[in-house]
C-alpha cells in the first residue's frame, strides 16, 4: 500500500513538470500549433459546436458581411493542404514548410532555429554513412506503476511507434569531417526529450564507450527536463550523468555539449552544463524553471532576452553560439583542440 502523502507528492511533481514540458513543446512544436489550429477550424465549421450556437436576434448587415468574410477565410484555410505552411514562433512570419526544411529548419526571415528531430540532427551533423547506433534496445520500464490520464508505459509505447525509436536519447559512433566521435542526441519529439532512467543510463554508457574507444563525446540537447513520470528515479539521473561525465574527464576524456531550443529543467541543471565546452544555437531557450514561473515567484519583471542563448553567453554560462549552418566546421575545429595526447586530468579538490 502506498503512502497517500507520497502519492500526492508524486502527482504534484508530475504535474509541475508536465506543465513545463507542455509549455516547452507549445513554444517549439509547429505540429502542435497546426493541430490546435485544425481543431479550432473544426470547431468553427461544426454546426453543433457551441461557438456556432447563437441566437440570431437582430443581425446587422455589417455583421453578416463580416461573418461571410470570416467563413470565406476559413474555407480557404480548409482548402489548403494541411501542414504546408507554418508560423514562425519567433517572428510570426508564415513559412513554406519545404523552404524551412531546405534551410535546415532555420526561419528564412528571422533565423530562428527550430527544434530538430533527433535523426535529422544526426544526418545533418555527421558524415554520410558514418553513424553506428549503440544501445538502441534499452527500453523503459515503469517501476512506480505511474498513471496520469493514461498509464505511463502506454505513453512511452505510443512515442516509440510515433518516432520509431526506443527512447528519447540516441547514442552511437560517427564522424565529422573524418574525426571519429561518440554522439549523443536528446530528441524533443520523444516525450519532450525528458530524462528518465534509460536516458541517464545511455549517457553513462556513452561516456564509458567514449573512454574505452578513446574518442571525444559530443552531445546535442533539446529537452523539457527530468521525466517526472519516473519520480525521484528521474531526478537521480542528474547526479548519475554528472558523475559519469566527471569520471570520463578524470580519464582524460573530452566532451562538448550543444544546447538547442529548448533545453530546460533537470537536463540544463545536470549533464548539459558540465561538459568541457558548452555551445548553443542562436535564440535557444535555456534555463531551469520557465520564465513565467520565475517572474511570478520573484514578483519582478525579467530582463529582456532572459534565458535565451545570447543572454546566457553575455553572463558566461555558455562558451559560444553557433549557427546551424556553421556547426560542422566549428565542431570539426573544436574536436581538433581536444584530440591531442590525453593526459590524466588532475583530481579536482574541493576548496
Ligand atoms: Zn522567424
Amino acid at each position: 500500500m502506498r503512502n497517500p502523502e507520497q502519492a500526492k507528492g508524486e502527482r504534484v511533481l508530475a504535474g509541475s513538470d508536465a506543465k513545463s514540458g507542455e509549455r516547452a513543446s507549445e513554444a517549439s512544436s509547429p505540429k502542435m500549433e497546426s493541430a490546435a489550429k485544425t481543431s479550432s477550424d473544426a470547431a468553427a465549421a461544426d454546426p453543433k459546436s457551441p461557438k456556432n450556437v447563437s441566437a440570431p436576434i437582430e443581425v446587422q448587415p455589417s455583421e453578416v458581411a463580416l461573418s461571410e468574410t470570416r467563413f470565406a477565410r476559413l474555407r480557404k484555410k480548409k482548402d489548403m493542404p494541411e501542414g504546408l505552411w507554418l508560423k514562425c514562433e519567433s517572428c510570426g512570419q508564415m513559412i513554406y514548410r519545404k523552404e524551412l526544411e531546405d534551410k535546415g529548419r532555420v526561419c528564412p526571415s528571422c533565423e530562428f532555429h527550430f527544434t530538430l528531430p533527433g535523426r535529422e540532427r544526426i544526418s545533418m551533423v555527421l558524415d554520410p554513412g558514418s553513424w553506428r547506433e549503440e544501445f538502441a534496445n534499452l527500453r523503459t520500464i515503469d517501476r512506480l506503476n505511474f498513471h496520469d490520464q493514461i498509464p505511463y508505459l502506454e505513453k512511452v509505447r505510443k512515442a516509440e511507434v510515433r518516432t520509431g525509436q526506443a527512447e528519447a536519447l540516441l547514442c552511437g559512433e560517427g564522424a565529422i569531417d573524418g574525426r571519429k566521435l561518440i554522439l549523443v542526441v536528446l530528441d524533443f519529439s520523444f516525450l519532450g526529450g525528458s530524462m528518465g532512467e534509460v536516458v541517464g543510463e545511455k549517457i553513462a554508457l556513452a561516456t564509458e564507450l567514449a573512454a574505452a574507444r578513446r574518442l571525444p563525446l559530443l552531445m546535442f540537447t533539446s529537452s523539457g527536463g527530468a521525466r517526472m513520470h519516473e519520480g525521484v528515479l528521474s531526478l537521480m539521473q542528474m547526479a548519475k550523468t554528472c558523475s559519469a561525465l566527471a569520471e570520463f574527464r578524470d580519464k582524460g576524456g573530452y566532451s562538448i555539449c550543444v544546447m538547442s531550443h529548448p533545453t530546460t529543467g533537470g537536463v540544463t541543471a545536470s549533464f548539459a552544463s558540465v561538459c568541457d565546452l558548452t555551445l548553443a544555437e542562436p535564440g535557444a531557450l535555456i534555463g531551469f524553471a520557465g520564465p513565467r514561473v520565475i517572474a511570478t515567484t520573484l514578483k519582478q519583471e525579467l530582463p529582456a532576452g532572459f534565458q535565451r542563448a545570447e543572454f546566457l553567453l553575455s553572463k558566461g554560462q555558455i562558451d559560444q553560439i553557433v549557427r546551424r549552418a556553421d556547426l560542422r566546421p566549428t565542431l570539426a575545429r573544436l574536436l581538433d583542440y581536444g584530440s591531442g595526447p590525453r593526459v590524466k586530468a588532475p583530481r579536482r579538490v574541493r576548496s
